[in-house]
């Protein structure tokens, strides 16, 4: 007896039909197509193309377009020729979003560059057989401080899909929680279903950190949700034709999977490797400056970040296949008390502007006096949470201001609103004297 009617057997049902190619039964497969004398199922049809484009190419003959290239559909958000912009005006134009980070920004700037570049160049007939590799990004730095902001920023200026993931939802393929593929569905999504658009978008995959192996032990017995992840991820990073199910999830075993290929999509992972710095910190004053205890403190006041490397990642949990397709290691720098302050008010977006906007639809000017931004930073620096804490800390010092604002009469007879450092301290002790009381 086959193994197949052996499993069916003991499952406790018949199979009336099955692949001619592989012999699964028809419960097992999505789509089983009737010939003369036999089926054949999805799959077999997908490798025997596969089988004839190969053998196409060998014979110098250019396979058929077939699956998306032709019938997918066309966005008409997405529809601009790529612009190669050089990496000097990458960075100028991520200045006006982030503040800081000039490293960050520089490193990114040039793997962006070359990422398009490659990609332009493939589109070209190529005369030699010099193949440039794909430069995806690994962005490590504490939460809050601009690694989604520089992977969106990019997405905007190039105009091409963008999408954000968290690694924590995927588990290994076959257990609950969602297969990896399923990041190629958001970015399809996105795309607006035109897969051309897909393939030369940007996919951030955030908290790449959490999916790390427990300890750098290779032996340490797989976990669900760790390394499989890792593992699951490497084909796609690397550039894969990978199926993908257009809706996302399992939810639609019926749909039609469409074809995607990763060649050309750039992927950027970040996280905040929280602890990495005692890594490096080991790592550095054990071969750049020796175990010493004056030494040791002198560089663990340092930002250690700035001596990131691949080891470091490695020795975190990341497994070596999964660094080797990261190979721009960008490190963002925890934000300072001056950087956040800045935050609050210089970028294109800032919270300031925002919030300034806001009350200008009601006619009202207002006016947050620089001590008052000042005390703002400080507060965020205490909260420990980069920039993201901003937010949150000027909705709380707004937040009476914006419910009845108590308004004076500007010299031009405008009206103003302004809120000064005094006020500030006063409004957040209420409003956490509010939480404590509830
Ligand atoms: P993370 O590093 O955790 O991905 P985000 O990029 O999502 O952080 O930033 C969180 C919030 O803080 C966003 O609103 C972003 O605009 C703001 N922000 C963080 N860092 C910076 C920065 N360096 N310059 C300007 N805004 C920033």
């Amino acid at each position: 007896m086959s193994k197949i009617e052996d499993s069916d057997m003991r499952r406790g049902r018949t199979t009336q039909h099955r692949c001619s190619f592989c012999g699964r039964g028809e419960e097992d497969v999505m789509i089983l197509v009737s010939g003369m004398e036999g089926q054949i199922c999805d799959q077999c049809t997908e490798k025997a193309q596969e089988i004839i484009d190969g053998e196409m190419r060998k014979a110098g003959v250019q396979p058929h377009a077939h699956g998306h290239d032709d019938d997918s559909p066309k966005s008409a958000k997405f529809n601009s020729p790529l612009q190669l912009i050089p990496p000097k005006q990458l960075k100028s134009f991520l200045d006006q979003f982030v503040i800081g980070q000039h490293d960050a920004k520089k490193v990114l700037s040039i793997a962006v560059y070359n990422h398009y570049k490659r990609l332009l160049q493939s589109k070209v007939q190529r005369e030699d057989d010099i193949e440039i590799e794909k430069s995806n990004v690994l962005f490590v730095g504490p939460t809050g401080t601009g690694k989604t902001l520089m992977a969106r920023s990019i997405a905007k200026l190039l105009n091409v899909p963008f999408t954000i993931v968290d690694a924590t939802i995927f588990t290994e393929a076959g257990y609950v929680g969602e297969d990896v593929e399923s990041i190629l569905s958001r970015l399809l999504q996105v795309a607006e279903y035109d897969v051309e658009a897909a393939e030369r978008g940007i996919v951030y995959i955030d908290e790449i950190d959490k999916i790390s192996r427990k300890q750098d032990n290779p032996s340490i017995t797989r976990d669900v949700s760790g390394e499989g992840v890792q593992q699951g991820m490497l084909k796609m990073l690397e550039g894969a034709e990978v199926m993908v199910p257009p809706q996302g999830g399992r939810k639609h075993p019926e749909q039609k999977m469409i074809k995607i290929n990763t060649q050309n999509v750039l992927f950027i992972c970040g996280g905040a490797f929280d602890g990495i710095e005692r890594i490096i910190a080991r790592r550095v004053n054990r071969t750049v400056i020796g175990f010493n205890d004056k030494n040791q403190k002198r560089v663990e006041k340092e930002n250690m970040l700035q001596y990131l490397s691949h080891q470091d990642v490695k020795s975190f949990g990341l497994i070596p296949e999964l660094v080797g397709r990261l190979p721009v290691l960008v490190h963002l720098d925890p934000l300072d008390q001056d950087t956040l302050r800045r935050i609050l008010t210089e970028p294109r977006n800032a919270l300031v502007k925002q919030y300034q906007k806001l009350f200008s639809l009601e006619g009202i000017q207002l006016e947050i006096m620089s001590e008052a931004i000042e005390f703002m930073a400080e507060k965020a620096l205490e909260y420990k949470l980069g920039a993201r804490g901003l937010r949150s800390l000027c909705e709380e010092i707004l937040r009476d201001a914006m419910f009845d604002p108590q308004l004076t009469t500007g010299p031009d007879g405008e009206t103003k609103l302004i809120i000064t450092r005094e006020y500030a301290e006063q409004q957040l002790a209420a409003q956490h004297g509010r939480l404590m009381a509830a």
